[in-house]
């Protein structure tokens, strides 16, 4: 073991090394063994004695849902300090977690990462949390390489030959190649593929902790027959032996720590495709250099990616520092929240454990402890600059729950919790009706929501009473509306508004924040060049002034004297209908919304909010009503695995709960199916699929996205949703 003193010291100077830093994470399909190579890598670090490592399962686990469940449901961090070539290297490693209900995580930690590890079980092969995981890391072009794990599954279970061992582990190459072939960056598709020849790929055992790549064979003269040879020795001590004399000339940390710092790219590499990607601020700028060049003496711009409450230590955030230096005692500016503060106390890890340090340079993760009310998202700089980008997940909460104490004293309690988790997940929603007190709770879906409870209960000690599960919907327009009037109460000013479909695009881009939410001033170049690129006139994606919930509004009046006076309040009207819609009171989505002309009354006072607002909401919700509104509903693509004997039985549910089987694989004894299925037939699936295939089948998410609700459907309802809502039914 090395002393913590010791490994403070050389991390410290590391820091300012940047060629010598590696921000990365690693992504796994639940039950691959990330957490088993995660404690390899921080062995190789000095933290745990070495021959414990694979054994040392759960070391940065720590949340005790998580190790029911048996999966990572937080982040946890660590600094490794490894020496290569008589040089230390800081490997920053960011854990992720594997279970797709909780992907919001995931979200969070691709953004301070530039590379990644994809574990795969070998004998599983490419998963869908692999899939959703390595999906959403490509997306925010994070370079991946690939381990993969349990090679002595091969041997042990299923007795593989050399030739064999050989088809499979290609097919599971060839499978990560096509993901990152569909979803990397299109300058990086070709430059990413992974190749073992070059040294991309390495195989192992984190169990047993050895692993190997073409590399490391050449050096030591492993062969695959020599692993082969040892797993299949009989005797106990004899093997263990074999296996030992591997470990000892190809440890698994060092041919990943490799493999990471030969071909994954260093803080100063990556931020120069990062940068643009996730900050539109003016890039020839000097803050927009100093991120680019990731430029230690620049000014100071950090991300938070995340934001943990300990019960006990009270808030932690997690950061990347793109630019700058940061020192104890500086005071900052919370971007987002446009307030300033002191940094009180930051830190760096050994492991789960946090190391105070006095100072923290461009490139570097790091912690911020003692400081309430960050948001996971917030840029901190030490002035004012442009926000980084939205985090944001792939996937919309689409369920909602009603959550109220057992103990009706307890009130606040249970909104206390439900706030302090929605600042860790922010794929997580509550709202707190003000008047009544009723408390929504909106996620991922009906398990997300379940964690939720049990988590209340568990780490906060009350109880609660949850509601049946209800689906959220969202409202639109499906043809272009006629250029409507609307009247101010005191008839003195008048607005014409047109609404309109928005192109699939320009919508998509919103949801994937690659077109940030916001007020615009119609001098964001970056915006209008993107929105021109997606197919909008030029003149019309200069005029976008405010993106709403995947709406938008635009403004194409001109030369009307005042409009400057009253453009914030139609844009109020204009969030209040894209709040409720007028079919039933659902979130608005896909609406461009366009103010075509205006009539004002000279005299200010007679143009104030409580003329300008009703007179905008009125033209902007009969615009609607004669634009073909309609509800969407949300949908999930999920994937099912199951024993083939029951394919019948699973396809029948499926056809039972409105679902359509889009892909359907024959593996040696199993049958995988994707299938798209309405969340509102989803509820109660686990229960079903286990009990149709004996325990056996299990299913996950894959996908998430809102589409028409089938014609038959729309009214009924339309008509459910009202009543349930207290409106009238029309
Ligand atoms: P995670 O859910 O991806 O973090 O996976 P874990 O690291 O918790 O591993 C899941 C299970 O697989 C544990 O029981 C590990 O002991 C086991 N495991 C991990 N690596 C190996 C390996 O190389 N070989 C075998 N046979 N089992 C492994």
């Amino acid at each position: 073991m090395v002393a913590i003193s010791e490994i403070l010291e050389r991390i410290k100077k590391i820091m300012k090394n940047q060629d010598h830093i590696r921000n990365i994470g690693l992504i796994a399909h639940v039950d691959h063994g990330k957490t088993t190579t995660a404690s390899n890598l921080i062995a190789g670090a000095g933290l745990l004695s070495m021959e414990r490592a694979g054994k040392d399962l759960g070391k940065i686990d720590y949340d005790p849902i998580e190790l029911q469940r048996q999966m990572t449901i937080k982040s946890a961090e660590a600094s490794l300090v490894y020496n290569y070539k008589g040089e230390d290297y800081l490997i920053n490693l960011v854990d992720t977690p594997g279970h797709v209900d909780f992907g919001g995580y995931v979200t969070q930690a691709v953004r301070v990462m530039d590379g990644a590890i994809v574990v795969v079980d070998c004998v599983e092969g490419v998963m869908p949390q692999t899939e959703t995981v390595l999906r959403q890391a490509l997306k925010e072009a994070v370079k991946p390489i690939l381990f993969l794990n349990k090679i002595d599954r091969l041997v042990k279970e299923l007795n593989l030959t050399p030739e064999e061992m050989q088809k499979r582990l290609i097919k599971a190459i060839s499978q990560v190649n096509d993901l990152i072939y569909k979803y990397a960056p299109e300058e990086f598709k070709k430059d990413w593929q992974l190749k073992v020849n070059e040294g991309t790929v390495a195989f192992g055992s984190a169990y047993d902790g050895w692993g190997i790549s073409i590399p490391i064979m050449k050096e030591t003269g492993i062969t695959f027959k020599d692993i082969i040879e040892a797993y299949k020795i009989n005797d106990e001590k004899e093997r263990e032996e074999a296996i030992e004399k591997i470990r000892t000339k190809a440890p698994l940390f060092k041919v990943l720590l490799e493999i990471v710092i030969n071909h994954l790219p260093n803080p100063k590499e990556a931020q120069k495709y990062k940068i643009p990607r996730i900050w539109h601020g003016e890039l020839e700028s000097e803050v927009g250099k100093a991120l680019l060049n990731c430029s230690i003496d620049g000014p100071a711009v950090a991300c938070v990616n995340k934001v943990r409450v300990d019960p006990q230590a009270g808030e932690l955030a997690v950061a990347r520092l793109f630019s700058g230096t940061l020192r104890r005692g500086d005071e900052v500016y919370l971007n987002n929240a446009k307030r300033r503060i002191k940094l009180q106390q930051l830190m760096v890890w050994k492991g789960k454990q946090g190391l105070a340090v006095d100072e923290i340079t461009a490139g570097n993760i790091f912690g911020i402890a003692g400081i309430k009310g960050i948001r996971a998202g917030e840029t901190i700089s030490k002035e004012p600059v442009t926000p980084f980008e939205e985090i944001k997940h792939i996937f919309e909460p689409v369920v909602t729950k009603a959550m109220e104490p057992k103990n009706p004293q307890e009130l606040e309690k249970v909104i206390n919790a439900l706030n302090k988790l929605a600042t860790e997940d922010f794929t997580l929603k509550v709202n707190i009706n003000k008047e009544t007190g009723q408390i929504l709770v909106s996620g991922l879906g009906e398990l997300h929501l379940e964690i939720v409870e049990t988590k209340i209960k568990r780490d906060y000690g009350v109880e609660v009473k949850a509601g049946n599960p209800i689906v959220v919907y969202r409202e639109t327009v499906t043809k272009e509306s006629p250029i409507v009037e609307g009247k101010s109460p005191n008839k003195h000013n008048k607005f014409y508004i047109k609404v309109e479909p928005m192109k699939d695009e320009i919508y998509d881009a919103i949801v994937s924040g690659e077109i940030p939410e916001g007020r615009y001033k119609g001098k964001e170049k970056w915006l209008h060049e993107k929105l021109i690129k997606l197919g909008m006139d030029r003149e019309d994606a200069k005029r976008v002034i405010q993106v709403y919930k995947g709406n938008m509004f635009i403004d194409n009046t001109s030369g009307i004297v005042h409009i400057g006076e009253v453009i914030g309040m139609c844009l109020d009207a204009f969030k209040e209908v894209m709040n409720n819609g007028p079919l039933a009171k659902e979130t608005c989505s896909k609406i461009i919304v366009r103010l075509m002309d205006a009539v004002l009354h000279e005299d200010a006072i007679h143009r104030g909010p409580a003329q300008v607002i009703p007179a905008v909401r009125d033209a902007i919700v009969n615009a609607i009503k004669q634009a073909s509104p309609i509800l969407l509903e949300p949908v999930q693509i999920i994937r099912i695995d199951f024993p083939s004997q029951f394919l019948g039985d699973i396809t029948s549910i499926i056809n039972s709960r409105r679902g359509q089987i889009l892909e359907m694989t024959d593996e040696v004894d199993h049958t995988i199916i994707r299938a798209k299925i309405p969340v509102a037939n989803l509820f109660g699936f686990e229960t079903v699929i286990k009990s149709a295939t004996q325990g056996r089948g299990f299913w996950s998410l894959i996908d998430s996205k809102f589409e028409p609700l089938p014609k038959d459907l729309q009214e009924e309802v339309i008509r459910k949703i009202r009543e349930r809502k207290g409106l009238s039914i029309e």
